[in-house]
């Protein structure tokens, strides 16, 4: 039984299909057979960088001009979809590159910063970052700490920056931090370059555990002035970068639920119980057509949205339904279908508990699920309860 119960793909452009197809399929080839391994191990998947670049996966939507692919948000979603129905870390990977270090710098940056990283990125020869949450200012991140002042020709930053993925090991980062107006800027920081840099990893994590996560450290840390993301102002413009990274999330997380119900229904017609497959049993039944129908509804909302980002009419507070409603659906999803498979629903042998661990990280990151509720919320009152 398909995952697509409205047929929404009769929508898609040929390209699209291409795109999901193909996503698909190398996830099934590369990714498929180690995460088990990787994710027990707490490693990430060997030459996952170089691998998603030859799909495609850094910046499946820049222009073609900067090493990008050009493809629409539709095509990116499905992309998101399939990369997560593997694992997160895979689509976490694609996603900071893409939603949050190449789009930060097409949106902000100079053309010679475009020229000079974007391409780069694309290849995977660089790997970005993108740093924006502090250990005291999670969901009030603009009370940030990170501030710079300018000296001549050269920024001098101080400040650090905790969860941030891929800290340990990116070529460049995303860094936002206060001048001494108190307006938000983002800055290229090249981690080689950076003078008083240091990272460190938070190494006990029970979710994402493919991907590294820890700190930017910056303490005086000198790089020139040309490394200001000149159109950055405020907050709202970090912000800008996050939305892309949660209309990833959003379809992401169809990918984890589409996962966990496609298992849990082939394997309630195969077990059996009481002489009958399982599946034949009506509070199964119940179970299965729930998850089918949430799966649609998420579905639904990711393609209007979809087609409203590629219109350029999109808002951040829908882009904030979709992520907080996605992921909320795909762990009740993924919680069912474990229950569906018993006792083996929390082994190895299934991707269940991994896409449940994850979920855990998906519920707070990128705005927990408290905030998008609250915007949802600021949007239909007119007033901040935040
Ligand atoms: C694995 C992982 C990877 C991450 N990667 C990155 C990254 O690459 N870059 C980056 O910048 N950040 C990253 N983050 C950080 C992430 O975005 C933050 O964890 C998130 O924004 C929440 O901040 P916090 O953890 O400090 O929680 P807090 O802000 O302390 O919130 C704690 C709880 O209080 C609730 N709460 C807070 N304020 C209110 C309020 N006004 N009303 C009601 N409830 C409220 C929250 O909803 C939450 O439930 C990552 C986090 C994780 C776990």
């Amino acid at each position: 039984m398909t995952t697509d119960y409205y047929n929404i793909a009769f929508q898609y452009t040929e390209e699209q299909k291409l795109i999901q197809e193909s996503t698909k399929s190398w996830v099934n080839r590369f990714v498929m057979p180690k995460i088990k391994v990787c994710y027990q191990e707490s490693k990430p998947i060997p030459n996952i960088t170089k691998e998603l670049a030859n799909i495609g996966a850094f910046g499946l939507i820049i222009p073609e001009e900067y090493g990008g692919m050009g493809a629409d948000y539709i095509s990116y979603g499905l992309m998101m979809q399939e990369l997560e129905r593997g694992d997160t870390s895979v689509r976490v990977m694609s996603s900071i590159q893409t939603s949050l270090v190449m789009y930060a710098i097409l949106t902000f940056g100079t053309e010679t910063q475009k020229e000079k990283y974007l391409p780069k990125l694309a290849t995977g020869d660089y790997l970005g970052a993108f740093g924006l949450t502090e250990s005291n200012f999670g969901s009030n991140t603009a009370g940030m700490h990170c501030h710079f002042k300018e000296v001549a020709d050269e920024i001098i930053l101080t400040g650090s920056k905790m969860w941030i993925g891929n800290s340990s090991t990116c070529d460049i980062a995303i860094v936002w931090a206060k001048d001494e107006h108190d307006n938000v800027r983002g800055i290229i920081v090249e981690t080689d370059k950076v003078t008083n840099f240091n990272s460190s990893l938070i190494e006990d994590k029970w979710s994402f555990r493919t991907s590294k996560t820890g700190e930017l450290i910056f303490s005086e840390s000198k790089l020139p002035k040309s490394q200001l993301l000149p159109k950055t102002k405020t907050i709202k413009d970090a912000y800008k970068c996050l939305n892309i990274g949660r209309y990833a999330v959003a379809w992401g997380s169809i990918g984890i639920a589409m996962n966990c119900y496609e298992t849990a229904l082939k394997y309630s017609q195969e077990r059996i119980q009481f002489g009958q497959p399982i599946a034949s049993k009506q509070l199964i039944q119940k179970k299965l057509a729930d998850m089918i129908t949430e799966i649609t509804k998420a579905q639904l909302i990711c393609h209007q949205l979809g087609k409203l980002m590629d219109d350029n009419k999109s808002t951040y507070q829908q882009i904030s339904m979709a992520k907080r409603n996605n992921v909320k659906m795909a762990q009740s999803v993924a919680k069912e279908a474990r229950q569906i498979l018993g006792g083996m629903g929390i082994t190895g042998e299934y991707p269940i508990m991994r896409h449940l661990m994850n979920l855990e990280t998906l519920v707070t990151y990128q705005g927990t699920h408290e905030m998008h509720l609250l915007i949802t919320g600021r949007d239909i009152t007119g007033i901040n309860a935040i």
